[in-house]
């Protein structure tokens, strides 16, 4: 299919360090076949001055296409994402978080299996291909690669990374999604509810990760990841969509 823009959905907590680093970044990225970008910032309530940060950026950058939303209580980042999905009007949306973990000069291979007419979904796997991955914990691997084999045994998938940020979705059919996790618990189910739409084409290349340490600004939690493994459990096994 054509894609005219692309919808870029931020959740944002507490990235006031960071947010105006991650948006000079999607600024300087030139999407192939001249796709128009749409940024859409969702501040899940921080506390530090993210707001600040992003309406000062959108002051000095006028031209951006920045739309932006705020809760009122802080939320999850599940929630931070429902609201920005409701909100994309480009053909095609991607998410990315507003910290400095994933690289969008790599929109362009995301969407290089949309703009070839393949792929409705694609998803960026840090666990493929030769792209720089940054060395830490362990244990998150060992958690990542377990969650991503519980969940591909309930969607029939061979996905390599389910929990990856960068999932790039056909707008449409994200949208037509009842999705109700508010947290990290997103991730596990976004991913099974897709695998069970007729006839969805669902694609993975390789991405970069430049993962960031707690003392970085790290959010995600041991709990969380219970949390994911009671999800693919949730809607792998008892919810038909
Ligand atoms: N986030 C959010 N609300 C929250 C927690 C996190 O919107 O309550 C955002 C956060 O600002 C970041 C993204 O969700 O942009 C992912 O958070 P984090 O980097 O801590 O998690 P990870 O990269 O480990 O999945
Ligand atoms: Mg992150």
């Amino acid at each position: 299919m054509t894609i005219k823009k692309l919808s870029i959905i931020i959740p944002a907590y507490n990235e006031g360090n960071t947010i105006h680093l991650i948006l000079d970044k999607i600024k300087y990225v030139n999407l192939t076949n001249d796709i128009q970008k749409e940024i859409i910032i969702v501040n899940d309530c921080s506390k530090d001055n993210t707001e600040f940060a992003i309406t000062a950026y959108q002051h000095a950058n006028p031209e951006l296409n920045i739309q932006y939303f705020k809760h009122e209580v802080n939320k999850g980042k599940g929630a931070a994402l429902h609201t920005g999905i409701s909100k994309a009007t480009g053909e095609y949306l991607i998410i990315q978080d507003a910290d400095l973990e994933y690289d969008p000069a790599e929109y362009n291979d995301l969407l290089k299996p949309v703009i070839t007419g393949f792929a409705d979904v694609v998803y960026g796997s840090r666990f493929m291909g030769s792209n720089p991955h940054r060395i830490l914990f362990f244990w998150h691997t060992i958690g990542n690669r377990w969650l991503t084999f519980a969940s591909n045994m309930f969607s029939n998938l061979n996905l390599t990374d389910m929990e990856t940020c960068y999932k790039l979705f056909n707008t449409k059919i994200i949208q037509g999604i009842k999705l109700t996790e508010r947290r990290f618990g997103f991730e596990p189910e976004v991913t099974i509810k897709i695998s069970r739409i007729p006839r969805i084409r669902i694609y993975e290349v390789g991405i970069s990760y430049y993962g960031r340490t707690y003392e970085e600004g790290k959010k995600i939690g041991w709990k969380d990841g219970v949390r994911a493994i009671f999800c693919i459990l949730k809607y792998g096994l008892f919810k038909a969509r």
